[in-house]
Order: C-alpha cells, then structure tokens, then sequence
C-alpha cells in the first residue's frame, strides 16, 4: 500500500483542514464523511475565533496561533469568506487578562465609548470572523482541486477502511463517540439565529452566564445572534422561547440590531470534551488512527494548528515505517 495514502473520516471543517493539509504535503487523500457541507456542525458555527471550551489550554493556546496566522492569509481570499473583525468581549465587573491573551497579537483593554450600558470593562482584539456558509465551500473546492476525493459513507469501524489505506485520520467530531468507543464526549448544544447583514463592524461577546453566552459576529452578508451552551443536550429542535431570548439580549447589546430580518434559526452541538483528542493509535499490526476530534466550541479556531500537527505526526510516522523496512 502506497505509504503516503491516508483516508480522513468526517467532513466538517477538521476532516478539510487535514485534507488539505495532507494533499499539500503530497499524499493521496480521501474523505469518507456521512455528511458532507451543508449538513456538518460545522456549517452551523458562527465562527469567530476565540478559543471557547476547548482545551488543555497550552495546546489550544499553540494550535489557536498558528490557526490565527492561517486566517489572516485567508482575510485577503474574498471567495473564502474570512474576514477581521473587531470582538470586544464584555463584564459586569473589572475584566483581567484572559489565558489565552498571548495568542492574539493585538490584545487591548476596550476603549470607555465601547462598552454598552450595563457592563463594567471589557477587551478588543482584531481576530477573523469566518461565514461557515462560504468557507466551508470554499475548503471543499479548495480540497478538490488539490485532487482529494469524497465519498459520502456511514462507517461503523475503522476497519472498514484497512483495505484503502493503513493511515486513518478521524476528523467525526461528536460521531467519535461511537466510531472511537470514547464515553469522554458530549454534545454542548448552541442555538443562534442568522439575521439579514447590517453593516456592524463590531463583535461582542458575553459569556457571564456559562449556559446563555451572548454573542454577536457580523460576517461577509448576515450577522449571527447567539446563544447557548447547553451540555449534554442532544436536542436539534429551535427552542422559540431560546430564539426570543436570544434577539432580546443582542438587541440590548446593539441598538442597531431592532428591526432585523430574520434568515434562519439554527441549531447545532458542539463536540464536547474535557481535551481536544490529538493522538496517534495504532489499532492492528496494519491500521493506523490518529485522532483529531473533541474540540468544543472551537472548531475553526483550532483547525489549522490541529491540521499541522496531525500532518507531523503521520509525517514521523511514515519515516519511521520507512527506517523498519530498510533495516528488514
Ligand atoms: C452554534 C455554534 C456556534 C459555534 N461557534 C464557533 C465559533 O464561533 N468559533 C469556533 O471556532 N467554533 C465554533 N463552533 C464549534 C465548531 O462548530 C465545532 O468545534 C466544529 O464544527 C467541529 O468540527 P469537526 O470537523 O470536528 O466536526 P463536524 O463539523 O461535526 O464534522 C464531523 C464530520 O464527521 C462525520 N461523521 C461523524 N460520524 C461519522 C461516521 N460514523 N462515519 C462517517 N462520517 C462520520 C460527519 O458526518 C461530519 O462530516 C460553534 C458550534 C456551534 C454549534
């Protein structure tokens, strides 16, 4: 079997980092994914980056850098729908310095005039707004024109896979769950509402209640109006009481935000864990898996720097297959 061959299992926007990633590097790459864009978690994010339960910290804090220095290439790709945006994150008492302020390079306290009536103090940084709607096309168009494949396929063990490729990276997020035996994951489900654009140049965000965070992210054509965090819910149904209590608290946010137009209410679940999984495991003498699933409410944030660091591991990996054979 041809050794840079790999199959990447799911298709949301960890399965297409990797995909890319992997074609890049030179390897033959297929997709085989039970849903593909529109219909992945993915394409339900909002997605701003900001490293929202997701850890161990160290790593997300390193892979969230490196994924930061992706999107700003992208900002410049218009087709990609990666935008900058300006997040000033919002408190009712005196904001301090978040853990991950050292993987924004702009990190500022907010100005007095930013802060809307109610709260206290706040932060703004400069970070990529990404409208999932756009870029996860973009990613499957990019990956195909690379020469990756697809295959629109439910798989119930990685074995089913042994005959196409020795090498098998397991992007299913919350489908882990069964393909990977792993009782560690949980949905943490998040209701938003899509609203018409309205020229707002500015994110907020506030997370002082855990389980109804508010949050605004202004894209290339809509806004996003979040939210929930909600664990261990598994429930895909819009809640009306949890969309009028959404449009409530961002319109108490932003004024601007009264008389919207409403384009869709969206729900998706998060692939919660207490750490993001990123691990090599070998399952036979002749299959291969590294993991690449578990990354919470910080899929896009991550994605880049879990892509790269998947890639070196089956990079130190095929060497080392390579020194064996040679010394057989
Ligand atoms: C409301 C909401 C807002 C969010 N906002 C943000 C944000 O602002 N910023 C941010 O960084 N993140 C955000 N996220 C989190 C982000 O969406 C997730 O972390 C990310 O989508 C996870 O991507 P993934 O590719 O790992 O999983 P998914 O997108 O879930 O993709 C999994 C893939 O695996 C496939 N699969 C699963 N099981 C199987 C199987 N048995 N066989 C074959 N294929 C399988 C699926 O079909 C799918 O293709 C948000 C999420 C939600 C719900």
């Amino acid at each position: 079997m041809n050794q840079k061959q790999v199959a990447i299992v799911g298709c949301g926007v960890s399965g297409l980092s990797c995909g890319i990633k992997f074609l890049e590097a030179g390897f033959q790459v297929k997709i085989v994914a039970r849903d593909l864009p529109p219909n992945t978690t993915s394409n339900a994010a909002a997605a701003i980056w900001y490293p929202y339960k997701a850890y161990p910290e160290a790593k997300v804090l390193q892979w969230g850098r490196i994924a930061l220095e992706e999107y700003d290439r992208l900002t410049s790709i218009l087709e990609s729908g990666v935008t900058n945006v300006t997040l000033i994150e919002l408190f009712k008492d005196v904001a301090c310095d978040p853990w991950w302020k050292d993987a924004v390079p702009n990190f500022r306290y907010a100005l007095k005039a930013e802060i809307p009536p109610g709260y206290r103090s706040g932060y703004a940084i400069l970070v990529p707004a990404i409208d999932t709607q756009i870029y996860m096309n973009y990613l499957l168009e990019r990956f195909k024109l690379l020469g990756g494949a697809i295959e629109s396929r439910t798989i119930s063990s990685f074995f089913q896979l042994e005959s196409e490729s020795n090498l098998i990276i397991n992007c299913a997020g919350l489908g882990a769950k069964e393909i990977a035996s792993d009782s560690d994951l949980y949905p943490i489900r998040g209701q938003i509402i899509q609203v018409r654009g309205k020229n707002l140049n500015r994110s907020f965000i506030d997370q002082t209640s855990a389980s109804v965070p508010t949050y605004i992210v202004p894209r290339t054509h809509d806004c996003i109006l979040g939210g929930t965090a909600e664990d261990n819910n598994w429930s895909l149904t819009v809640n009306e009481d949890t969309a009028n209590s959404i449009l409530n608290r961002c319109q108490k946010l932003e004024p601007k935000l009264k008389d919207i137009e409403i384009v869709d209410r969206i729900v998706g679940l998060r692939p919660g864990r207490k750490e993001v999984r990123l691990e090599l495991e070998p399952i036979s003498a002749n299959l291969m898996v590294i993991h690449n699933y578990g990354h919470g409410g910080a899929g896009f944030t991550l994605a880049w720097g879990c892509a790269e660091e998947v890639l070196q591991i089956a990079l130190d990996r095929t060497s080392a297959d390579k020194f064996s054979a040679k010394k057989l």
